[in-house]
């Protein structure tokens, strides 16, 4: 009896929040198409083209979803794409999503796999699907409903491919405990081509006597080498990734490091990365103040610390008389890159982007010593940049 009760709750929950999905993709959808319509409730008056301003009026309500809802833009552009798509295209489904028959995740994997058919194989589509969509779990209805596209696409596969090798990227997704994935959409052929290689330099590297770690993590330590360099004939050189040390870190304490595109990082792993490892360069930072204190010359991009700390010291753009604030500036290399200026608090200056441009695009010239910034003129005017306002 309690057991039934127990299954019951359940599975009158799951249609409950499957029909909440449903409204929240519909109300999306719906904010979304009065944005199209009605542009000014989101611009205002506005200089920009008709299309333009539709485009923007989108974004600004996309972004204003985003907030409310405490979702990802891309989801809410998602979440309205599939509700569109599954209203406009296939309506059986959309009605079985709303009453909470179909799951969302079934719902949305229709929504997609509807794209790039024609009406009548869309409408032949619906009809094979819609049952399966109720009633098996998500992986069993993928491959269902996959192989029925599969039969009514009527574009050759040579042209679906070419289409959809052209969406071919790298992404990393960070993970928790100091770990991250790396995924790369390829042609299979790449792929596999890819994992033979990997596969291969792994079983030589098993075979060695006193080799402890097993084939996953194998595969796993050749590929990060080879997609680094580190391996064959790779070359590494001009690649590098922040990593933030602080000072007592180093020493052997426990503060977590931070790396460059990902987040906190444990303090083994951070003294490893600053020690010795290649394609890294380190930045050592105070151990109370969290300010930079070192930084090698090896990187050209300057970390966020340092950029922050440059905006503190100089408050606003340092071009005389120009008051804009030194948070929205550009950070401007004085003595430039390419001419071995370095990556350092002393070498760097907060210049708003019209002066930025300026300095580059004009025989504007700046000179800094011991906190002395002059600047002289196209023809020959000097004058020292104010003093920061406090
Ligand atoms: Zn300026």
């Amino acid at each position: 009896m309690r057991l039934e009760f127990g299954l019951a709750r359940a599975e009158v929950a799951r249609r409950v929040a499957t029909r909440a999905q449903a409204e929240q993709m519909s109300a999306i959808a719906a904010t979304l198409r009065e944005a199209r319509a009605f542009p000014e409730l989101y611009l205002g008056p506005t200089m920009l083209s008709p299309a333009d301003a539709v485009a923007f009026a989108e974004r600004a309500a996309i972004a204003d979803l985003a907030v409310r809802l405490s979702l990802a833009e891309a989801t809410v552009r998602a979440q309205a794409h599939d509700a569109e798509s599954l209203r406009g295209l296939t309506p059986r489904i959309w009605a079985a999503f709303r009453e909470g028959e179909v799951p969302a995740v079934n719902a949305s994997l229709v929504a997609s796999l509807v794209v790039g058919l024609t009406e009548a194989a869309v409408v032949a589509f619906e009809e094979a699907v819609l049952a399966p969509a109720a009633t098996l779990a998500p992986a069993r209805f993928r491959a269902i409903a996959i192989a029925s596209r599969e039969r009514l696409v009527t574009e050759p596969p040579t042209e679906r491919h070419r289409r959809a090798a052209a969406e071919r990227r790298v992404i990393v997704e960070p993970d928790f405990d100091g770990m991250a994935w790396l995924h790369a959409y390829l042609p299979a052929d790449a792929a596999q081509r890819a994992m033979a290689r990997i596969s291969q330099a792994a079983l030589q590297l098993a075979a060695a006597a006193d080799e402890t770690r097993t084939l996953a993590q194998l595969k796993a330590d050749v590929a990060a080498d080879l997609l680094a360099g580190v391996l064959g004939s790779g070359n590494s050189v001009g690649v590098t990734v922040g990593v933030t040390v602080p000072v007592l870190t180093l020493l052997g304490g426990n503060e977590p490091g931070t790396l460059e595109g990902h987040g906190p990082i444990d303090a083994d792993t951070a003294r490893r990365l600053a020690g010795h490892a290649p394609s890294f360069h380190r930045i050592l930072t105070h151990p109370i103040s969290g300010t930079v204190l070192d930084i090698d010359r090896t990187c050209y991009r300057p970390p966020a610390d340092l950029k922050r700390f440059v905006e503190l010291r100089d408050v606003v753009c340092t071009f005389p008389g120009c008051g804009r604030s030194a948070r929205g500036c550009d950070l401007d290399h004085t003595v430039s890159w390419a001419d071995g200026g370095s990556t350092s608090a002393s070498n760097l200056a907060s210049l708003c982007r019209h002066h930025h441009r300026l300095k580059h695009e004009s025989n504007w010239t700046v000179t800094r010593d011991d906190g002395e910034t002059v600047w002289r003129s196209p023809t020959g005017a000097v004058r020292n940049a104010d003093p920061p306002p406090f």
